[in-house]
């Protein structure tokens, strides 16, 4: 039998076929020398790993050591490993040329089933909309016979509910927290050492969050899907400044380090809807996330060309500030963004609308370039990875590719963070304002950011609105160059 190379995001039992399997695990230190991690996601990983390590005794042989090179030059047995993640590790799998590749695990649709799809689709057409129906058909999820349950593929327009504000958070109990052991007390030293030998991390220590076995995993699945899955719908898209984690599943780190299977998250809210009583939008709105979303971003990734995560039709040049790239939340006033900000400082996670709204969006505005972006929140979230971080950020957040996978640009003003969360109540700035001492940044950015692509997005039918709007605004010039003023300060 040949010895099964697992990496870092491989942990759970499906990337084994046998209890028996020899496993190989390899912690690489060169990787956080190469780029700054934050501090958090490199304890997760590492925490991960030694305690897999740990798990699976003297089946495994557990290295340490400067490259993965170093490490397969100690071990001459044959090897296999599943597809990796990255084009960059797949490369360097197949350079090695002695070690077999199997197929992906840990997503629910196969390349090949997501290539036949698209390559039958037409290219306008290439939507998580349509990938999703066609998944949810193709593994039998929510659907009797050819129809979805509750006659709609989508129940969104029952979901989206404003942000409870007077009770400052959605009343669910708060994901169950892990406990630290030795393992993390060595992982932690470790750390310390590789700082004072000048490795350099980015966000703040603290106590690990999220799971780092498959039992802890488990605990926090079980425990989203009796407790916090009914809330999970209508507060998908809501943000409040003093409940960071809402009514989210906060399990992405753990399907994304493969301690857990999409699939048996999936099968789990199922069953919640079908024998529990779990109301059907919340249910389908998760489902749609796991299924739909995180596989469709995934089988992208695989499915466009490798330049897809550098592209800039955008012409998004400006390079990110030094205050954003050291995460300093202290730096800005804007409320909604210095949140965020912490968020991502003080524990590598936020949840999507901050994300995609908020950070996503203020870059989006301040023309930043898009690879910086994407390296950014690799680096920066304890659930960044490349495969992830290309759709996510490249393609739909920053609209770099002009909309190969998105309809329009996710820009907003601050009118939007406005209806959907507390912040703007407590900030120095006025959302409904572009011009002047209190002009919100997000408002502002807005306009200058649609002022200064107009041509490049003339062409999409769903801007058509906004570019009229922008047409009969008398003071944009006036806008753009407070705006370019503003420059790269914090706002
Ligand atoms: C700019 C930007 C960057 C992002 N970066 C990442 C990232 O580095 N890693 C990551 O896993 N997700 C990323 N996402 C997607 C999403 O924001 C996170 O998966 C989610 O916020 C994680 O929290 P949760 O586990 O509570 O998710 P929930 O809201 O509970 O959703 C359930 C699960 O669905 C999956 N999911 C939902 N949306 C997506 C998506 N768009 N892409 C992939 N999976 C999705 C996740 O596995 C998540 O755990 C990003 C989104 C944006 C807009
Ligand atoms: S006013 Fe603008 S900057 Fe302030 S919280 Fe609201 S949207 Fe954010």
């Amino acid at each position: 039998m040949s010895r099964r190379w697992l990496f870092a995001d491989q942990l759970g039992p499906h990337f084994l076929d046998d209890r028996r399997q020899p496993v190989l695990l390899i912690e690489s230190k060169s990787v956080f020398r190469r780029r700054a991690f934050h501090r958090q996601k490199a304890h997760l990983v590492l925490s991960a790993m030694r305690h897999r390590a740990a798990e699976l005794g003297d089946q495994a042989r557990y290295l340490r050591t400067e490259t993965y090179a170093d490490g397969l030059r100690q071990v001459s047995e044959p090897l296999d490993v599943c597809h990796p993640t990255s084009r960059r590790a797949l490369d360097f799998v197949r350079r090695q040329g002695r070690v077999t590749i199997l197929p992906a695990r840990g997503f629910v649709t196969a390349m090949t089933d997501f290539a036949d799809w698209a390559d039958g689709t037409r290219r306008s057409s290439l939507r998580l909309d349509t990938f999703y129906r066609f998944a949810r058909l193709r593994h039998q999820v929510l659907v009797e016979g050819a129809d979805p349950v509750g006659g709609r593929w989508s129940l969104d327009q029952q979901n989206r509910r404003p942000a409870p504000k007077q009770a400052g958070r959605v009343s669910v109990p708060n994901p169950p927290t892990p406990r630290e052991d030795d393992i993390d007390a060595e992982v932690r030293a470790d750390l310390d050492r590789w700082e004072r030998e000048g490795i350099r991390f980015v966000g703040r220590d603290g106590p690990r969050r999220f799971p780092v076995t498959r039992r802890e995993a488990q605990t926090r699945l079980r425990h989203f899907l009796r407790h916090r899955l009914s809330a999970f719908g209508p507060y998908e898209d809501a943000m409040l400044s003093t409940d960071a984690s809402m009514a989210h599943s906060v399990l992405s780190s753990s399907f994304n380090l493969g301690l857990l299977d999409p699939m048996e998250a999936i099968r789990g809210a199922e069953k919640a809807y079908r024998a529990d009583g779990a109301p059907l939008p919340s249910v389908e709105g998760f489902v749609r996330q796991l299924l739909g979303w995180r596989d469709f971003v995934w089988n992208l990734y695989w499915y466009f060309d490798a330049g897809w995560r550098d592209s800039n039709a955008l012409a998004a040049r400006r390079t990110v500030p030094r205050w954003w790239q050291e995460i300093d939340a202290d730096a800005v006033r804007a409320h909604c963004l210095s949140d965020a900000l912490d968020g991502v400082r003080s524990r590598g996670w936020v949840h999507h609308i901050p994300r995609l709204m908020v950070l996503g969006n203020y870059a989006l505005q301040r023309g930043w370039r898009p690879d910086e972006l994407v390296d950014w929140f690799h680096r920066s979230f304890v659930d960044g990875y490349e495969w992830v971080m290309t759709a996510n950020v490249a393609g739909m957040s920053q609209f770099a590719d002009l909309g190969r996978m998105s309809t329009k640009p996710y820009a907003s003003t601050g009118a939007y963070v406005d209806r959907v969360s507390d912040y703007c109540g407590g900030c120095p700035y006025d959302p409904k304002v572009r011009l002047g001492e209190n002009a919100c940044p997000l408002t502002a950015g807005y306009w200058s950011f649609l002022h200064r692509n107009k041509d490049r997005i003339r062409d999409n039918p769903r801007m058509a609105r906004p570019l009229k709007q922008l047409a009969q605004l008398a003071d944009v010039d006036a806008v753009a160059a407070q705006e370019r003023q503003r420059g790269i300060d914090p706002p």
